[in-house]
């Protein structure tokens, strides 16, 4: 990339952004992400126009996105959702069909690639996150890649209250510089990030080969050419055939595995967005993030800590199965 501007945050660098492209008017994003990607939106003063996602992705849906344009639209912003990414290729085409920006949250997504080229250089620009949930750790810290001469220039100003040569600034801008404590940890994260995401990618095999052919159990798909960095693992569980709800598997293995609910609520489902959601029907939204559970995955974890939150799982399932099967036999 011919730019990499640091920054305080990923948040900060989404909302420097917009500001620096001078986006008016609609953005549209998935509603299933992270409530940042649309607060950078919100704190911009721009119109989020929520879509749906990819029911075995779980990435933003270019079908999705066609349907939601209006003359109103300036920018699309997509997420490389676990850091799975999303699709690049569609979305190009269709920000240079109606001339629209193109914007991608990648804060799960350092070391990713989409069609085996590394993200970093997709749409107008990427934003990735330091923060401590994720690939690259700086503590706290972000990053926005892009090959806009312009907006690297306006990015730099931006993050220093507007400020360019001189105390009259050239934008709105923030205070939003990247520490230089911050930098030094990121760096040193730099090396080994390729065999950390090997680690990751080790365990998630092994939960896939142990939930695959379960009935009710689903994960996320990764398509052909993608690498994730697996910064998370998911698992959709279907309550009625699974014979357990996310909720109650939650709670069953909470002794032995600290699992979350990435998304959920979704953005469509928050109080902060809830005037712009009138007309969202999001089925696959609803499905996934009523039904996910994001299982425990990180580069140290040793395969039998992997099989003692598989063989949970599993369990929980089997006994509410056969619990059921008894109880229709005796009815
Ligand atoms: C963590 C996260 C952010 C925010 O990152 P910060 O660096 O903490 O601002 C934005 N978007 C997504 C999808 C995230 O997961």
């Amino acid at each position: 990339m011919r730019h990499c501007v640091a920054l305080s945050s990923c948040t900060s660098g989404l909302m420097l952004t917009m500001r620096a492209l001078d986006l008016v008017g609609e953005v549209i994003l998935p509603s299933f992400t992270f409530s940042a990607t649309g607060q950078a939106l919100l704190w911009n003063g721009l119109q989020p126009v929520l879509v749906d996602c990819d029911r075995e992705k779980f990435t933003i849906d270019p079908a999705a996105v066609r349907r939601a344009i209006t003359a109103q639209t300036s920018a699309i912003l997509a997420v490389h959702v676990f850091g799975n990414p999303a699709p690049v290729a569609e979305l190009a085409a269709i920000a240079r069909e109606y001339n629209l920006r193109l914007i991608f949250d990648s804060a799960h997504a350092f070391g990713a690639s989409a069609n085996d080229t590394p993200v970093g250089g997709f749409g107008d620009a990427e934003a990735f996150s330091l923060s401590p949930t994720k690939l690259l750790v700086g503590a706290e810290g972000g990053l926005v890649t892009t090959n806009d001469d312009e907006l690297a220039e306006r990015l730099k100003c931006g993050r220093n209250y507007g400020n360019g040569s001189g105390y009259d600034p050239a934008m709105l801008g923030l205070s939003a510089r990247m520490s230089e404590w911050n930098a030094a940890l990121a760096l040193r994260g730099v090396s080994g990030i390729e065999s950390r995401i090997a680690a990751r990618s080790r365990i998630a095999a092994i939960y896939s080969k142990a939930f695959s052919g379960v009935s009710g159990l689903s994960m996320q798909s990764i398509p052909l050419g993608n690498h994730t960095t697996w910064k998370d693992f998911s698992l959709v569980i279907d309550p009625q055939i699974f014979g357990a709800a996310r909720d109650d598997v939650r709670s069953a293995i909470e002794d032995r595995a600290d699992t979350r609910t990435y998304f959920d609520p979704p953005l469509h489902r928050q109080r902060i967005f809830s005037e712009f959601v009138e007309h969202c029907d999001l089925p696959n939204t609803e499905w996934i993030s009523q039904n996910i559970l994001s299982l425990p995955i990180h580069s140290a974890m040793s395969e039998a800590e992997v099989r003692m939150v598989t063989d949970a799982i599993l369990a929980v399932g089997g006994h509410r199965r056969m619990r059921t099967a008894r109880v229709g036999l005796g009815a």
